[in-house]
């Protein structure tokens, strides 16, 4: 990859207030260090599980975005719910930006391409206003069928509310030491592994299919990201519900569709096929 920093627009804006949770977020991380229980951490895994592993990846990314499988209407709206416990912005918002991902990946309007700087793949264009102000388009171009829905509208106005509720419950079951670890340290997790997925997997790693862009496949991001790591096959596939397409590529969230396929909770999964001579060539 021979990425070209390009330097950040003068009209992109900071917004302060994303700037502000994101500081609190993070302070609030590593005062958790100072409460850690073996009861707080698992409850912070478990909703790790189900914000980024039900949330993003099966919800916003596989389901609301690439409609990589089908499922009742009562569940698709509770993915999304769940989605937003990321703080990572309502539907709509994250539909949109991840269709214009996909769309223009790597090149003149991609938000968060690493050809930009590492950094504003990461975070920087989290902060600036830029991605906010194109609001008009997710909703006539890029996402007219979250659009139609009243409660992703509603959900992507009050993305906060559900993680509001949260933070009272578990200050009310737990304490101090429950918020911290649930909320702020879960978050602020969360967030770093999903913006490792659109830096990281956009720079290292191993790339099998030329997807035309600088997607990479990582197995170590798959651990923490329920298999969004197999980042290059998932560009090179963006409508198949499985990423990890070798048997080895370890996808958690392929092997929870697989359960829900088996109990008959959701229909009609795309699957991309992985031939033989793929498979044997030799990674780049
Ligand atoms: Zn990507
Ligand atoms: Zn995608």
């Amino acid at each position: 990859m021979s990425p070209k920093t390009v330097p950040i627009s003068p009209e992109r804006r900071l917004n302060w207030f994303t700037i502000a949770v994101l500081i609190l977020l993070h302070a609030g991380a590593i005062a958790a260090l100072f409460f850690f229980s073996w009861k707080v951490f698992f409850v912070a895994v478990a909703l790790h599980w189900i914000a980024v592993g039900f949330g993003i990846s099966l919800g916003y990314h596989r389901l609301h975005t690439h409609q990589s499988y089908q499922c009742p209407l009562w569940m698709q709206y509770a993915l999304a719910t769940c989605g937003t416990l990321t703080l990572e912005g309502g539907p709509m918002f994250w539909v949109g930006n991840h269709r214009i991902h996909h769309a223009k990946s790597d090149k003149p309007g991609d938000p968060h391409t690493p050809r930009e700087g590492i950094m504003w793949a990461h975070v920087g264009w989290v902060v600036y206003d830029e991605c906010r102000d194109i609001t008009h388009d997710y909703t006539t171009k890029y996402a007219p069928d979250i659009a139609r829905h009243k409660y992703y509208m509603w959900l992507n106005r009050w993305h906060w509310v559900p993680s509001v509720i949260l933070g009272l419950i578990l200050l009310a079951w737990g304490g101090i030491p429950m918020f911290l670890w649930g909320i702020c340290f879960r978050v602020t997790f969360g967030l770093h592994c999903t913006w490792l997925i659109n830096s990281l997997t956009h720079v290292m790693g191993t790339q099998r299919f030329d997807a035309g862009d600088d997607s990479r496949n990582s197995f170590l991001l798959a651990l923490f990201t329920f298999g969004e790591g197999w980042h290059n096959n998932h560009h090179a596939h963006p409508t198949s519900a499985r990423h990890g397409l070798a048997w080895w590529e370890f996808d958690i969230s392929w092997i929870t569709m697989k359960l829900l396929h088996a109990v008959g909770l959701i229909k009609h999964v795309r699957v991309a096929k992985l031939d033989q001579a793929v498979l044997n060539r030799k990674a780049a």
